[in-house]
């Protein structure tokens, strides 16, 4: 199994970060994943066309949830992105793995596979790049751990920053990839390149981690091509750059929850607009502000995202790019 953890490896002449990405902690989002083997054919060409090219740092590209990749879906048991707390990863670390669910033993694999790397490179940076789909359509994100280093990444990556997730969610790879757990300055975004299944959703991730590459500052900017910029700014013309969440709709098994159809990410909802049904009845809008990752598909713990845009970021950063 720990053969096909490792997407691909690069290591700089220059010692730097240690950047870990994860593809496809839900294995039904492939787009990472494939998004990070081309990064990695990419890097393995440049020397020859570019020969000035140098790398700082060590990259890692890591394949997330593989049991539930070979099924097409979500998760087996259970959702791999709500099990990294530091409690249940003492338990998985130390309990016999006979007693291990599908998860568990993915979680085991991916703290061994983490652990050894860190061992191997010593950094004294860590910087986790988590890679998503969502279910609808609409514009690309970045959610951030809310510390400066990681908002800061996530604007130079040129999508659209979400701040405040993590507090409506618990259990995610953010959640744990700090500088407390780890002891070592760590910082952790995830970016969202689209539909599970939009071919773009792929070339999107590219232009992100390429873009991820020099916000950390393992390539130079100079080698970094424009096109990656020209195509996040494309797809994000009209979205806010920074907003925060108002509120998340909570699953509770056997709701039967069930989103309207046709929401988008980044659409504008008025207060009192019906968003979905459940074994209660309606699920109004609970005030103005913007859905994200409406859920359209039979797994998942989160029925829907609101969030309202960070005025007062959005005017910094316009006076700041002219
Ligand atoms: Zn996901």
């Amino acid at each position: 199994m720990l053969k096909d953890r490792i997407i691909g490896s690069y290591q700089g002449s220059e010692k730097g970060p240690l950047l870990l990405v994860l593809g496809s902690i839900h294995g039904n989002e492939p787009a990472g994943t494939r998004a990070l083997q081309e990064l990695f054919a990419m890097l393995k060409a440049e020397p020859r066309k570019n020969p000035g090219f140098s790398f700082r740092g060590k990259l890692i590209g890591i394949r997330g949830n593989l049991r539930a990749i070979e099924q097409k879906k979500r998760f087996i048991d259970k959702d791999l992105n709500r099990q990294w707390t530091p409690e249940n990863i003492n338990r998985v670390t130390s309990a016999p793995v006979s007693t291990l669910d599908s998860e568990d033993q993915e979680l085991r694999e991916l703290i061994d596979c983490i652990t050894s790397e860190i061992a191997d490179y010593q950094p004294e940076e860590i910087i986790l790049l988590d890679l998503h789909t969502t279910t609808a359509y609409g514009g690309i994100f970045t959610v951030v751990s809310d510390d400066a280093r990681s908002i800061n990444i996530g604007l130079a990556v040129h999508a659209p920053v979400i701040k405040g997730l993590l507090k409506g969610i618990s259990g995610t790879s953010l959640h744990y990839f700090t500088t407390e757990n780890f002891g070592i300055s760590t910082t952790a975004l995830c970016f969202e390149s689209g539909q599970h299944n939009e071919p773009m959703a792929i070339t999107r991730a590219v232009s992100a981690l390429v873009n991820f590459l020099r916000a950390t500052e393992c390539v130079k900017p100079e080698d970094v091509e424009h096109r990656h910029d020209l195509l996040l700014k494309k797809h994000t013309e009209n979205l806010p750059a920074i907003s925060e969440l108002i509120t998340v709709h909570a699953i509770r098994q056997g709701d039967n929850f069930i989103m309207q159809p046709g929401y988008t990410n980044f659409q504008k909802v008025k207060k009192g607009t019906l968003l979905a049904t459940d074994k209660n009845g309606n699920i109004l809008m609970p005030s103005d502000g913007m859905i994200l990752m409406p859920l359209y598909q039979p797994q998942g713990d989160d029925g829907f995202f609101i969030i309202k845009e960070v005025k007062s970021w959005s005017a910094e950063r316009k006076k700041a790019t002219p």
